[in-house]
């Protein structure tokens, strides 16, 4: 069966004047429809690189330097320009942490949510337009959305705005969102409500969601599968129960003594000592062995590989293992 969508072992570059610099370094995973991953580091860690290429907008200097991504079976590098923007905002959706990247502050929610339908389809008649907005604003629960389409991106809270955005990237019956810290700007009971509603569409539209994110906490209540990245790398991946009971590389055991108790509120415990490196003086070996409490001679020396465990279900590049 053709997956969703599938990256496999991708590089990204920056051409710089003084060489290339490389942002992500052979990374791999899939989504299925209907199915959630959560891609989650510090910032700095490619997480954002890695949305951008899937959709081909990486932006210059960056390029695809090795590696592919197929979206329903087929590889967008090798898309027409008209292709993928088809493709993109069409089958593809994406979701921005700040609303107003998407919403237009001097028209109406029912004027861009028409004029996007028509940017897609032409023919589309405005009545039908409206219609489709309709219903798309009581899918993502707005009171009175007949009067919500008249007013303007300033008269709604920072939570219905990020509901709006949500309506409009379901506007075309997208297959995959993907959604870039969606609720990072928001406080923690609208963030649980925003990600409520994208697990529910996911399952009712059984469209693919990838959500990007710093916050392990969040990533553990929505996703069923995880990657966590480290400079340009995925360092761990599995199901999210299992990697968030029994972490295994250090860097996300790391992540998780960091985490609030009870994941809601309250302050910071663990720091990770250390921050993430720079991508122009990338550690070599493990990235992450300036930061590890268990860093050994060979962890200096040699790249761990992301390795499979016995289940079959988890990987982890790190030394420790295997
Ligand atoms: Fe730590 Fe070594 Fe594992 Fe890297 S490979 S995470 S330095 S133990
Ligand atoms: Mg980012």
């Amino acid at each position: 069966m053709t997956k969703l969508l599938e990256v496999n072992d991708l590089v990204v570059n920056f051409a710089l004047r003084f060489g290339d610099l490389t942002a992500l370094n052979g990374i791999s995973f899939d989504v299925d429809s209907g199915e959630r991953l959560g891609l989650v580091g510090e910032s700095g860690a490619g997480k954002s690189v890695a949305g951008f290429s899937i959709i081909n907008l990486i932006s210059k200097p960056g390029y695809i330097a090795s590696g592919a991504v197929l979206f329903e079976g087929r590889d967008i590098s090798a898309l027409s320009t008209e292709q993928m923007r088809h493709i993109r905002g069409n089958r593809i959706s994406m979701i921005f942490q700040d609303p107003m990247m998407t919403l237009n502050p001097v028209l109406t929610i029912g004027t861009q949510m028409v004029e996007t339908l028509k940017a897609h389809r032409p023919k589309i008649s405005r009545q039908e337009a409206e219609r489709i907005a309709l219903e798309k604003l009581s899918q993502v629960y707005i009171p009175s959305p007949e009067k919500r389409l008249q007013q303007y991106p300033h008269e709604f809270s920072g939570g219905m705005r990020q509901r709006i955005v949500i309506a409009i990237s379901l506007l075309t019956d997208p297959a995959l969102i993907i959604a870039d810290e969606p609720t990072t700007a928001l406080d923690v009971t609208i963030q649980a409500e925003i990600m409520d509603l994208l697990m529910e569409l996911c399952t009712t539209q059984k469209m693919g969601l990838i959500l990007i994110t710093h916050d392990l906490g969040v990533v553990s209540q929505t996703t069923q599968k995880i990657a966590v990245m480290y400079a340009g790398k995925i360092v761990e991946s599995g199901p999210t129960h299992d990697v968030v009971a029994a972490p295994k590389h250090p860097y996300t055991q790391g992540l998780i003594s960091a985490l609030p108790q009870g994941l809601h509120g309250g302050k910071r415990l663990n720091q990770i000592p250390g921050s993430m490196p720079n991508l122009t003086s990338i550690p070599p070996g493990c990235s992450f062995h300036p930061r590890c409490t268990h860093a050994m001679d060979i962890c200096i020396q040699h790249t761990p590989e992301l390795q499979t465990d016995e289940t079959g279900s988890r990987q982890v590049a790190c030394h420790l293992y295997g």
